[in-house]
């Protein structure tokens, strides 16, 4: 017999959890599908660094977006440690972006210029300010730029928190159940999954990289590509590092266990999820460039995920002009955690036809054509 629903995420990545987190609290009858178990899509691999301002010199929307959704963490994570009863490693010490040869410095000082236009805290450091600040960087390092609200947060944690907190509300989780379409039905739609479907008022597309692959009636295959990362987790020999360090090849997140993560890699080879030597190589070479001492490192995991990356590299998230009660929330690339609270609380007002946020302008679906 067919199951209802009022409303239907498909995929619990960050951003149909955090979806689906919202809807509840605000009283929707949710249920999540996902072909895999929560958060082990490219959510697992993220490193959660939070830190929409390293390219503040470049103007983009999505400086705004990231933004505007970094405002809302410290509630953000308050609120879902409180709902789920669960830990989240969460912290914002900041990041320090570092040039590895003066010639890097002009870009830094861009960035700090523009920071400081939209009074964002930060401090443009000299080569030896910046070693007070972290003593284990390499002699390379000519400068760099501290940008104090920036943070990370444990995203794997955040996931199962936020699975946990939904759950609270009500919420059911049905893994290992991959969605195939998304159809009309009378008075709503359907979808349709392995030998089985779903009857509901409306569904939220939040399948990450795969979402191309969900048909959805009368519309093209969601413009999402997959764009790889692979990251290592390692423990780490020195002493602690401060913060997140930022290079342009690779940064490092200090976990508060003393561990450390080195991302990440960018490669577009579609679907394939492995680890490769080059990528492990690359990661390796470029953390002990800026931290020769990373050298006694130790493995403790590689991870490896796939960003939902679109053209232009902002988030597809809209209604469908297609199939009305559809509604996208996919294709966040590079951002996805740090833009998961903005997305679930603009995601929800649609759903329940509460409010249109104004920055739906910038990240609707139709700017790729009839969806
Ligand atoms: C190495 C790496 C480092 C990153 N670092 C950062 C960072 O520091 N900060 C940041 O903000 N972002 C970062 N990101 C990006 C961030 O991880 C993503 O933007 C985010 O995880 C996307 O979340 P999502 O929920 O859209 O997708 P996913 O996490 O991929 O979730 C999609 C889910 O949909 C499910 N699914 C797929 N097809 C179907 C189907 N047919 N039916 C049902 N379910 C389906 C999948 O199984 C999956 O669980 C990083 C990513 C990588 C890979």
């Amino acid at each position: 017999m067919a199951k209802t629903a009022q409303v239907v995420v498909v995929g619990a990545g960050i951003i149909g959890c955090a979806v689906a987190y919202e809807l509840a609290r605000r009283g929707a009858r949710v249920r999540v599908v996902d072909r895999r178990a929560v958060g082990q899509g490219a959510t697992q691999a993220s490193a959660g660094v939070l830190a929409p301002f390293l390219s503040a010199h470049e103007g983009r929307p999505l400086v705004e977006l990231g933004a505007r959704s970094l405002a809302m963490f410290d509630e953000f994570v308050a609120r879902v440690v409180e709902d789920s009863g669960a830990p989240v490693q969460y912290a914002r010490g900041g990041t320090l972006e570092v040039a590895l040869a003066d010639a890097a410095m002009s870009g830094l000082r861009a960035t700090a210029r523009a920071c400081a236009a939209h009074d964002i805290r930060c401090d443009l450091l000299g080569a030896t300010d910046v070693r007070r600040v972290e003593k284990q960087l390499s002699d390379r390092v000519a400068g760099g730029l501290l940008v104090h609200s920036h943070g990370f947060v444990g995203a794997v944690e955040l996931a199962g928190a936020l699975q946990r907190a939904a759950g609270a509300y009500g919420v059911t989780f049905t893994s290992s159940t991959a969605a195939a379409r998304v159809t009309r039905r009378r008075g709503g739609l359907r979808v349709e999954l392995a030998g089985d479907s779903i009857a509901c008022d409306r569904v939220v597309l939040a399948a990450g990289s795969w979402s191309g692959q969900v048909e959805v009636d009368g519309a093209p295959a969601t413009p999402v590509r997959p764009v790889r990362g692979q990251i290592l987790h390692l423990g780490w020999p020195a002493s602690r590092l401060s913060r997140v360090i930022w290079s342009a090849e690779c940064y490092l997140v200090p976990w508060s266990d003393g561990s450390v993560l080195a991302g990440a890699t960018i490669e577009d080879v579609g679907f394939d999820e492995r680890a490769t030597v080059n990528g492990v190589q690359h990661l390796l070479a470029m953390t002990r460039e800026i931290v020769p001492e990373a050298g006694a490192a130790w493995f403790r995991a590689v991870r490896v995920g796939l960003r939902p990356a679109t053209p232009d590299e902002l988030p597809v998230v809209g209604p469908s002009a297609s199939l009305p009660g559809l509604v996208y929330a996919t294709g966040h690339y590079r951002n996805g955690i740090l833009l998961a609270p903005l997305t679930a609380e603009i995601v929800a007002g649609l759903v329940l036809e509460e409010d249109d946020d104004p920055a739906l302008g910038v990240m609707t679906p139709s700017r790729f054509g009839k969806f």
